[in-house]
């Protein structure tokens, strides 16, 4: 059933708000700006209301309830980093301001910066990029910008893993390399063999998910990192996974010359609807100065007394601009706040606690569902969620989850599984609520033998069932609410 949109529910001449009568003379506006026919809808402010609340009410949310969404860190967003970034002085700033107006801005913007380096063992970090997808694109735009300053042009190809993420493969397309895919072994590690006899003079380098998208830490990646160094590659890290290795371990410390964090994931500012992203990128030393500029840095060094003068440098052999203004500078305050609430023993906390509500949750589901890659997991794990002896598919579990006022996990990916259902508990999640999530699998796993129908047509309790997931996608209708004429 569709929900009636808010113009359906206008009625001629209700009025929500009276504006008093002007008190200063009508000023004539541009004709091409006058408009006759404007179908606005005619409400109450209570009919208003009651219609955001009643539609709010249908999404399913981090705020409602649990999100396993695996390879997205869908961890809570505390409120304290709203609080933070509505501060006036953050919120209503102009990114032209000049930048004597802005240093308390620009020195939360450095100190970012600083800890992103410290956190990832990069030597130089910037807040640009848009979201991971971007970092991504902007690490690949360097690896060729480094390269062809060494007169080094016969590199042309990318090695990718077979699990990676699909924004790997895109970045390096749309920059012009070949995608070169590398196997995954039997223990879900790159495959060595493989990723030796793909390693020569005409690798760009290597991108590379660690944790990987099995959940799986590469037990062989200093390994890895030195075969791609030493045939001149580069090796990208994405940071996706990073939420396992706060604290812990550092991709710098393991040979990543190149690193996109996702601030949305592992820092916890909102994701996609809840606001934009930010992926911000860290480089090696030897990369340092090809990142985008500006990178925000300290024109003038301080006295005892005076603070340092922070502004907008080029690093020399930038790559350009990739991103209008500064970057998401209201995230930059959410992961600032996030992470100076936590102090360094706290950040490490979080990837203890991401590891084991994932190895818990994995050991609960262990003897339900079957499990490609069976070893200690990193933050997540992946299931097969096709079930022997049965007829029922990932997409079945997953829509028969939703009956349990449970959000899916990641379906159909990594694409080295079979059916994956992959499945990120996050450390926010209290052991009731991974217990709660382990009982509706284990009862779906039962009912998958019992009474499959039951799971090929759910949701059964939902405003809408079943989707028509492709032609949702490939044809949107944006303006449904037009009137007809309008429309044509
Ligand atoms: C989320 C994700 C990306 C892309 O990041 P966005 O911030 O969504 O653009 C890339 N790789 C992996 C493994 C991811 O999980």
């Amino acid at each position: 059933m569709l929900e009636p949109t808010i113009y359906e529910l206008s009625s001629p001449g209700r009025v929500g708000v009276e504006f008093p009568a002007p008190d200063v003379p009508r000023a004539p506006l541009p004709e091409e700006l006058e408009r006759q026919d404007l179908p606005l809808p005619e409400l109450s402010e209570l009919d208003v209301v009651r219609h955001f609340t009643h539609i709010s009410n249908l999404n399913y949310s981090i705020d409602f309830g649990f999100y396993p969404l695996g390879s997205c860190t869908m961890k809570y967003n505390p409120k304290v980093n709203e609080a933070a970034a509505r501060l006036p002085g953050f919120a209503h700033t102009h990114p032209l301001q000049p930048i004597e107006t802005v240093q308390g801005n620009l020195a939360l913007m450095f100190e970012l910066q600083e800890w992103l380096k410290e956190i990832s063992g990069m030597a130089a970090v910037t807040l640009q990029p848009a979201a991971g997808a971007q970092g991504e694109y902007v690490g690949v735009l360097i690896m060729r910008a480094y390269h062809v300053s060494r007169g080094d042009r016969k590199r042309t190809k990318m090695l990718i893993p077979d699990s990676a993420h699909g924004t790997n493969p895109a970045s390096s397309a749309m920059s012009g390399f070949e995608v070169v895919p590398v196997p995954t072994d039997n223990r879900g590690n790159v495959d060595l063999e493989a990723l030796k006899s793909l390693c020569d003079d005409t690798i760009v380098g290597l991108m590379l998910t660690n944790p990987n998208t099995l959940g799986l830490f590469d037990e062989n990646v200093l390994e890895v990192t030195r075969i791609v160094h030493e045939a001149g590659g580069l090796v990208y890290g994405d940071g996706a996974n990073l939420n396992a290795l706060l604290g812990i371990g550092r991709p710098g410390d393991m040979g990543f010359d190149i690193l996109h964090f996702n601030l949305h994931k592992t820092f916890s500012t909102p994701h996609g609807g809840g606001g934009p992203g930010s992926g911000p990128v860290g480089v090696a030393a030897h990369l340092a100065d090809f990142l985008p500029e500006p990178v925000v840095g300290i024109v003038e060094e301080g006295t005892e007394e005076i603070p340092p003068l922070y502004g907008f440098i080029r690093p020399i052999k930038s790559i350009g601009r990739i991103k209008s203004f500064h970057g998401h500078f209201g995230m930059a305050v959410r992961a600032y706040t996030y992470i100076s609430m936590y102090g360094r023993e706290g950040l490490r906390s979080i990837a203890e606690h991401a590891v084991l509500n994932a190895n818990y949750l994995l050991a609960r589901l262990r003897d339900h569902y079957p499990v490609p890659y069976d070893r200690i997991c990193m933050h997540e794990f992946v299931l097969e969620g096709h079930l022997p002896g049965t007829e029922v598919h990932a997409l079945d579990i997953s829509k028969r989850l939703m009956d349990y006022n449970f959000h899916p996990p990641t379906n159909y990916f990594p694409l080295v599984v079979r059916e994956a259902l992959m499945i990120e508990p996050t450390e926010t999640e209290s052991k009731q609520t991974l217990d709660a999530f382990a009982d509706a699998m284990i009862k779906i796993a039962e009912e998958a033998k019992t009474q499959p129908e039951l799971l090929r047509s759910a949701p059964h309790n939902k405003p809408v069932s079943r989707l028509d997931e492709v032609k949702a996608a490939k044809e949107l209708v944006l303006c449904c609410w037009l009137p007809e004429d309008v429309k044509a």
